[in-house]
């Protein structure tokens, strides 16, 4: 067929930067049956879909039959998890297939997950279960779809091989495109090696792959670590607007492009906490909601730090220049939740900054008392800038607050418009989630299927479906995230 004559697998990654990227092959596969394919990426990246469900197809989405010239690696990282350095992390059961250009001539990584034990693996398994991939397949479906850069699911397939967790679980391969896989930790590692040379390779590699416009100012790789800040506290800024919970926001989960990557034991907020944390090995709440610009600013210091040999030759000025730099990151962060804000209350240009974001706290101290759900509060605030304050209204305790708010809001000329484009109906709710996957589990994809389709189209109202747009029922309880 056409794809399998003209589909080519770069591998540039590989050839400038030998030292990150171990030749390696993906475990094979013996029964591989598709359980989830994105059509919409496959035409991105100019596949067929209907190819990509044949055999040719899946001997792509699980590595085991690859196109002449493709040199599949595991790429080798370091990071800081939960704060405590690990030298030597690595895809430790992933493996980069190679780079596609898509039909908008854009450089994109195509990755696998679940593919088996390599050189990186430690004690793990290399592999992965069917629950966890289907859901970081609905969860970047989901992310993609509210606009926010993330790392995609071209497809999960399940191996019919058996992973061993606190049970058997069915296995499955998760086939990833990003737009790269580098990470912060991608130069933790390469910093820690004492080579420079590589360091400046990494460096220049990600400058021409992201950020381009670096390569033109005066200080490359320092403009690269601001463009890298940049794109973290936009990131972590729409995560926060949207209620989003990365939940393992480790150095090695940090990437260059500012995508979100490694949907672990991520989740959606319903009550909007500050506190709220889902993740079962995150005890201490390191990785709570709240917490998450604190964090990306952490790491992003982190980042500074590996960048030093290539900022200046003396050591106290390369640190004065990176502490400098970084000290832009709150007022960076802040402005993009504020713009943020001002379109999901509807507000136009004019309104001062200063306006948006004290409105913005003072109904988020209301919410978080009351317990109100996130989503529906203000997709519910659309009704209200039309006139209709009581669906949003009714979800407070504290009436005289909320129609206090509700008032001094109104006054400013809320766009209704706006605010539909901007407030989602539906986000991957937990118990929904938990649901699909119990269910595919078992081996009925039908309500995954139907939970994928809906966050596909997270803005438009589904009559008839309001069981999507919904807070989990009272029975569901705490949720706890396992990774
Ligand atoms: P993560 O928590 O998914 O970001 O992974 C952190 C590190 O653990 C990475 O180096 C992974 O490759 C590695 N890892 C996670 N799960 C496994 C597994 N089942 N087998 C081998 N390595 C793993
Ligand atoms: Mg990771
Ligand atoms: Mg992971």
């Amino acid at each position: 067929t056409t794809e399998s004559a003209t589909l080519a697998l770069d591998h540039r990654f590989a050839d400038e930067l030998p030292e990150l990227a171990l030749a390696w092959q993906a475990r094979e596969v013996a029964e591989p049956q598709l359980l989830a394919l994105d059509e919409s990426l496959a035409a991105e990246l100019g596949l067929d879909p209907a190819w990509l469900r044949g055999p040719e197809g899946l001997g792509l989405l699980t590595g085991n039959r690859l196109p002449d010239g493709a040199a599949p690696v595991a790429q080798g990282y370091a990071g800081h998890q939960f704060g405590g350095w690990s030298p030597r992390l690595g895809d430790g059961r992933a493996l980069l297939l190679g780079e596609l250009t898509d039909t908008s001539g854009r450089l994109r990584d195509l990755h696998l997950k679940g593919s088996g034990r390599t050189p990186f693996s430690r004690g793990g398994d290399g592999l992965a279960a069917v629950g966890p991939m289907l859901r970081e397949h609905v969860m970047s479906v989901a992310m993609h779809a509210l606009g926010i850069p993330t790392t995609r699911s071209l497809g999960v397939v399940a191996t019919g091989g058996q992973v061993e967790r606190e049970v058997l679980l069915p296995g499955a391969v998760l086939a990833r495109v990003a737009s790269s896989h580098l990470r912060v930790g991608s130069f933790q590692y390469a910093a820690a090696s004492g080579d420079v040379d590589l360091l400046g390779r990494l460096a220049d590699h990600a400058i021409a792959r992201h950020h381009p416009d670096a390569a033109e100012a005066e200080r490359p790789h320092l403009a690269l670590f601001e463009a890298v800040m940049a794109a973290q506290a936009e990131l972590v800024a729409r995560w926060m607007l949207v209620g989003f919970v990365h939940g393992v926001m480790n150095t090695d989960n940090v990437t260059i492009s500012g995508e979100t990557i490694d949907y672990g034991p991520c989740a959606f907020v319903d009550a909007f906490d500050p506190a709220t944390v889902f993740s079962s090995i995150d005890t201490a709440g390191r990785y709570a909601f709240g917490q998450q610009p604190v964090v990306a600013e952490w790491n992003l210091a982190r980042f500074a730090e590996s960048l030093l040999p290539l900022l200046a030759d003396d050591q106290d000025e390369a640190v004065a220049i990176a502490t400098a730099s970084l000290g832009r990151f709150r007022s960076l962060y802040s402005a993009a939740w504020t713009r943020g804000m001002r379109d999901k209350l509807g507000l136009a240009a004019a309104v001062p900054d200063e306006t948006v974001a004290s409105l913005a706290d003072d109904l988020l101290d209301l919410v978080r008392t009351d317990h109100v759900d996130h989503t529906l509060l203000f997709r519910r605030l659309g009704a209200a800038a039309r006139g209709d304050a009581e669906p949003a209204r009714s979800l407070f305790l504290d009436l005289a607050g909320v129609d206090a708010w509700v008032e001094r809001w109104r006054t400013l000329g809320p766009d209704a418009t706006v605010m539909d484009r901007t407030n989602p109906v539906h986000v991957p709710r937990n118990h929904l989630v938990e649901e699909a996957l119990v269910a595919a589990t078992g081996g009925d994809l039908g309500p995954f299927e139907q939970l994928v389709e809906v966050v596909s189209a997270p803005y438009d109202e589904r009559p008839g479906m309001e069981r999507y747009a919904e807070p989990a029922p009272e029975s569901f309880g705490a949720y706890r995230t396992f990774c």
